[in-house]
């Protein structure tokens, strides 16, 4: 028998069915890079309608983590959509080099001696170590496919952008919004600096929860040797008690109980009572916190009378109703304390040990300080109960060691004066989720100063000078000559010059007369540093003000979203941006945080090498990432297995195309039959669904309609009917060449509709198209696909219906099958019995049913069928004839075992 397979069009493609991407991904990246194809892309957007998305600064320290890689992937994503869109969209990369971590990473691993050098070497250290992370983060930012500006990022320790950043601030000192003032502000012993509330995370901690007394001096009308009732759980504070804080409208008890007279606030007496172990208790008489206030009661350690205050923060939720007040220790206490003339005693130093001022507890760090003044509060009489107690306590978000408060003078933006224009502004931003807008809000709403003074060395200088007389120099003139000093030389200047240099030069000062000025050596909150990105990594970079879109880590509402609104309504008096997406962390499988220690990590690197960029891509692409996301090897393994669907099914239509040049081969839409006409609208409906969900930036939209489509219409049938024709006809075969046109123009969609998700096997795809089926360099040059198609609901309607009916014809098919009724499809004869008119005029409407089916007769009869269904019944028998050696269909043969259709089509080609 003659061998007919040389003579099928079998699929041709170069396209590997497995894409070796830990391989082979760094070869596109380099073709991207060798042809230019940003820029290429640029260039094509040039006049066209900008979109402004500009990056949010990760800190330059270490190796990327998994929450980097979803977070770059995301915007990735978004900068290839919307420039496939015709949207000039660049995307400069920025990084955040300024800070603690990095002073901390140079003593700890690189065994830097601070003491030992100035500060200008020392941040010369910090430079150069910021630079290598830089280099370090760079390439592996670039090996997870992110297009960008990567020669050209913006650093918050380049002079330029540090120079712009003191414009930012020139403006606020302009404005009115900068003062310096002593407040207690969160403080790190740990960090030997105070912290901004962006800063600070609340864990749990183990604290000593003390009742104790102060007994009263003046007593007023009220009997001699009475005592106040107080808790805290903070008792290093209690040496600089200044006040003990009541509400007037807060009801009071006087109670007799073992022989004293406690004041406390009658709605707690019932807790107190079993607290304390009272006992046996008299009331003597009910007051109101009014009469209270302007008695006085003596320190049980300290030789001073301190008065009763009025508190407009005391409560009866906890404690006793009397509120021990510390104004060098706490917001509210240091502003009773202004309110009362109190004075502001802060006798801890920075690294959190009592001063002189504590007496004879100086020297002591503050923990031990507590238990010290617990054991004299005990000695004194004064204590009456003391317990350990877990609590929730403020901790430095670095080195995770608790804070205090701490009175200490500090430089401060006036959120206040802002808090309107910041609240109307949040108003106008398009929130997504749409939750941020609450958030944002009450971010916003309690603050009233932000705290941008650090007393570290490795950030940008606060630009004030000081006259021999210690008043500052607050001077946006002054300021904008240190900018562009900066913006010249860098800020280690102010380091290494001297001061009268780095003053203008007509700068004379009848209060200065000799020159004698000196300098700030506070630096800025690394957060005023990333918050003004909207200068120097965006405008400066001319981009324009606001942008269309941040997007970070749901953490930033308190941080860069937050630093970013105030900077921009400062300095432009608008939000700088018109949208914020945000992001949630990545957990474990399980929905546990990684650490080191439950050796959870998932480390994008390895998954990098070990399964490719573009199944984390793909696994960005799927998750629901406005919540907490999960990523374990279970999850890699599952989303590789859709990837191999996806590269599949297009390996294969670049197989089917093979043969086929566009320009020249390809069918007019009006001259297809019904079903590649059908296929061609589904593909405009599939582009408007794709297009809504990449406009939602519903990646996870993308990928399941993106799923279901690869895996239903096109595997599971277009490409399985179209074999019968594109295998077996001739190569120039008007139905043929109609389904590769069809093919072609799927493919191609699909490629494009892919690339911001997956755009190595894009790439690697479309550089497997034959020169003239692709009109670009690079499947990033190519516009995302739109609609293009004329509609016909009644077309679309029949099929639909129709592949309900092919769905039964499939279940019988199978079941038939199974009971060994027939062995292949193509064995089997199918008998169509509608029920009814609609399904009957259908069915005869369609031309190749049994192509359709994939089966080699198809007959429709009145009558009832074995298999039943809603609106058909069914027969499955095998099928009259023998199977033809070429397409193997049952049928007629003639003397060389083809049919009919074989031995003509053989004629045609000359074989
Ligand atoms: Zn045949």
């Amino acid at each position: 028998m003659k061998d007919y397979k040389d003579t099928l069009h079998m699929p041709k493609t170069n396209f590997p069915m497995r894409g070796n991407l830990g391989k082979n991904e760094p070869n596109r990246q380099s073709f991207w890079q060798e042809n230019d194809i940003y820029s290429k892309r640029l260039k094509q957007n040039e006049n066209n309608e900008r979109f402004v998305f500009p990056d949010g600064p990760p800190y330059a320290n270490g190796n990327i983590h998994i929450g980097h890689a979803l977070n770059k992937v995301l915007k990735d994503m978004i900068v290839r959509d919307k420039s496939m869109r015709g949207f000039y969209t660049r995307y400069v990369p920025g990084w955040d080099t300024h800070g603690l971590p990095i002073e901390s990473a140079l003593v700890k691993n690189e065994k830097i001696d601070r003491k030992s050098m100035s500060v200008s070497d020392f941040r010369d250290h910090c430079k150069n170590y910021a630079y290598k992370q830089i280099d370090n983060q760079r390439e592996q930012f670039k090996r997870l496919g992110i297009l960008g500006e990567w020669d050209t990022p913006y650093l918050t320790m380049d002079g330029q952008y540090e120079g712009s950043q003191l414009e930012v601030f020139a403006k606020m000192v302009e404005k009115d919004l900068i003062f310096k003032g002593l407040k207690p502000v969160f403080w790190s012993p740990s960090s030997e600096t105070a912290l901004a509330e962006a800063e600070i995370e609340y864990a749990d901690k183990k604290s000593p929860s003390i009742y104790f007394t102060f007994e009263s001096v003046d007593h007023g009308p009220f009997e001699e040797g009475f005592k106040f009732l107080v808790w805290t759980t903070t008792p290093w504070t209690i040496p600089a008690n200044l006040a003990t804080a009541v509400s007037s409208n807060i009801d009071y008890v006087f109670i007799r109980t073992n022989n004293e007279v406690y004041v406390l606030a009658t709605a707690l007496l019932e807790h107190l009572k079993t607290t304390l172990d009272f006992g046996d208790t008299e009331i003597i008489r009910h007051v109101k916190g009014s009469a209270l206030v302007g008695l006085t009661y003596k320190h049980p350690l300290y030789d001073r009378v301190s008065p009763i205050v009025e508190g407009h923060h005391v409560t009866i939720e906890s404690g006793t109703g009397l509120v021990h007040t510390a104004p060098g220790h706490g917001e509210d206490d240091f502003i009773i304390g202004k309110a009362n003339n109190l004075d502001v005693l802060c006798p801890v130093d920075k690294r959190g040990h009592m001063t002189k001022e504590s007496g004879r507890y100086e020297g002591m760090f503050i923990e031990k300080c507590s238990k010290e003044v617990v054991k004299d509060l005990e000695e004194s009489g004064s204590l009456l109960k003391m317990e350990w107690i877990k609590h929730s306590y403020p901790h430095d978000w670095r080195t995770k060691q608790p804070v205090i408060f701490r009175a200490t003078d500090q430089w401060f933006a006036s959120i206040e004066s802002l808090k309107t224009d910041m609240l109307k502004e949040i108003k106008n931003v398009k929130w997504i989720p749409s939750w941020g807008e609450t958030r944002m809000e009450n971010m916003v709403k309690d603050r009233d100063s932000w705290c941008i003074s650090r007393q570290r060395a490795w950030g940008v200088p606060i630009p004030v000078f000081y006259h021999e007389n210690g008043d500052a120099i607050l001077d946006a003139d002054v300021i904008r000559h240190v900018a562009d000093l900066f913006k010249k030389h860098g800020s280690n200047i102010w380091f290494e010059w001297e001061t009268k240099d780095l003053l203008p030069k007509q700068f004379k000062n009848e209060k200065s007369p000799n020159n004698h000025f000196t300098k700030e050596t506070d630096i800025l909150d690394v957060w005023f540093d990333s918050g003004t990105s909207h200068k120097g990594g965006m405008t400066d970079f001319g981009m324009r003000y606001p942008a269309d879109l941040y997007l970070e880590g749901s953490d930033q509402y308190r941080g860069w979203f937050n630093s970013s609104l105030s900077t921009g309504v400062a300095y432009h008096g608008t939000s700088p941006y018109k949208a914020v997406l945000t992001h949630g962390f990545v957990l474990d499988g399980q929905g546990k945080k990684m650490s080191k220690s439950m050796g959870n990590v998932v480390d994008p690197l390895k998954v990098m090498s070990q399964f490719g960029a573009d199944i984390l891509r793909l696994w960005v692409a799927s998750v629901d990432y406005s919540a907490d996301v999960r990523i374990s090897d279970k999850m890699i393994k599952q989303v590789s297995e859709s990837y191999r669907k996806i590269r599949n099914t297009i390996r294969f239509m670049l197989g089917t195309i093979g043969d086929f040049n566009y320009n020249e081969d390809r069918v007019s839409f009006e001259a297809m039959n019904e079903t590649d006409r059908y296929m061609l609208q589904k593909r405009d409906d599939i582009v408007v669904a794709l297009n809504d969900a990449y406009n939602r930036y519903a990646f996870d939209d993308v990928i399941r309609i993106m799923n279901n489509y690869v895996t239903k219409t096109l595997s599971a049938f277009y490409l399985d009917y179209i074999k019968d024709i594109v295998y077996i006809e001739t190569k120039d075969d008007g139905l043929r060449r109609s389904a590769q046109t069809v093919v072609y123009d799927i493919l191609t969609t699909i490629l494009k509709a892919l690339t911001p998700i997956i755009p190595h096997t894009t790439e690697e795809a479309y550089q497997s198209l034959e020169a003239d089926n692709k009109p670009y360099d690079s499947v990033y040059l190519e516009d995302m696909p739109k609609e293009k198609y004329p509609k016909n609901s009644d077309l679309m309607h029949k099929y639909e219906t129709f592949m309900t009916y092919r769905d039964h014809v499939l279940k019988a098919l199978e079941d038939a099958r199974n009971q060994k009724v027939i062995t292949k499809s193509l064995t089997a004869k199918v008998t169509l019995y509608p029920n009814d008119e609609t399904t009957k005029v259908i069915l005869e409407s369609m031309n190749d049913l049994s192509r359709l089916f994939i089966v080699s007769q198809t007959e429709i009869k009145t009558g009832k069928g074995h298999y039943t269904f809603d609106n058909l019944s069914i027969d499955i028998e095998k099928a009259l004839g023998e199977t033809c050696q070429r397409c193997w269909q049952v049928t007629v043969l003639n003397e060389d075992s083809i049919c009919k259709r074989c031995e003509t089509v053989l004629q045609k080609a000359h074989l």
